[in-house]
């Protein structure tokens, strides 16, 4: 199963780490940043399932950088869990309405921030934890690793089952390769553009044989999406 992407936003370097060591405990991957700013361009490149943000940061404030996630459409669904110093600004914020979902005050905790987090992907993102992912009438068992096409079992290789989960997540949603390749390949892995088309190929071949509709529409000059609902 794919873990969660969560990024940390904290500039205190030793919460940073507490931080990063127990949700990766928890199985998630994390991103960190200590500067607002930085965090900004992140979250451009790459929109995570959640964000963690500390209110006082160098760079730009997390209420700005929340609010700011909140005006872009990309991002406008992330769930955000605020963390601010006790007495610091909490009432403010809370007044504020920066957009946040959830706010934990310092210090907190670790137990009971770690089934924050939890709580929130499973309400805001419930497809990035749940076993089965579905649409139309394909379907996925994160678990098994198993994938069928209304009774007709499909077997994908590793890239193409990657691929077809990344899609799952978000049925509906156009992704540039750009996207793919960092969501299915990762950041740090240099792939070629065309290597997207080569394995959406592949994916279509394997979970279209006969007369099946195609789920995977081709966005010219944008990219791919996998249908959400579709002819079956
Ligand atoms: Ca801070």
């Amino acid at each position: 199963m794919a873990a969660p992407n969560i990024l940390v936003v904290e500039d205190e370097e030793s919460l940073s780490l507490l931080l990063r060591y127990n949700l990766e405990s928890e199985g998630y991957h994390v991103d960190v940043s200590d500067r607002g700013d930085e965090a900004e361009l992140k979250l451009r490149e790459n929109v995570p399932d959640l964000l963690l943000l500390d209110w006082m940061l160098p760079g730009l404030s997390g209420i700005e950088l929340c609010r700011r996630v909140r005006a872009r459409d990309e991002t406008r669904n992330l769930p955000v869990i605020m963390l601010t110093a006790r007495g610091e600004e909490t009432e403010r914020i809370r007044g504020l309405s920066t957009g946040a979902d959830d706010y934990v005050v310092k210090p907190f905790s670790v137990p009971e921030l770690m089934a924050r987090v939890k709580a929130m992907l499973r309400r805001a993102k419930p497809q990035v934890v749940s076993r089965l992912l579905q649409a139309g009438d394909l379907e996925m068992d994160r678990e098994t690793h198993r994938v069928h096409r209304a009774t007709r079992e499909i077997h994908l290789g590793p890239t193409e089952f990657k691929l077809l989960e990344f899609f799952l997540q978000s049925p509906g949603r156009v992704f540039s390769r750009e996207q793919l390749l960092d969501g299915v390949w990762g950041h740090d892995v240099y792939v070629d553009e065309r290597t997207v088309d080569v394995h959406v190929g592949r994916l279509r071949k394997a979970i279209n044989k006969g007369r099946a509709t195609d789920p995977i529409r081709t966005v010219r000059g944008a990219g791919y999406s996998l249908d959400d609902q579709f002819p079956v």
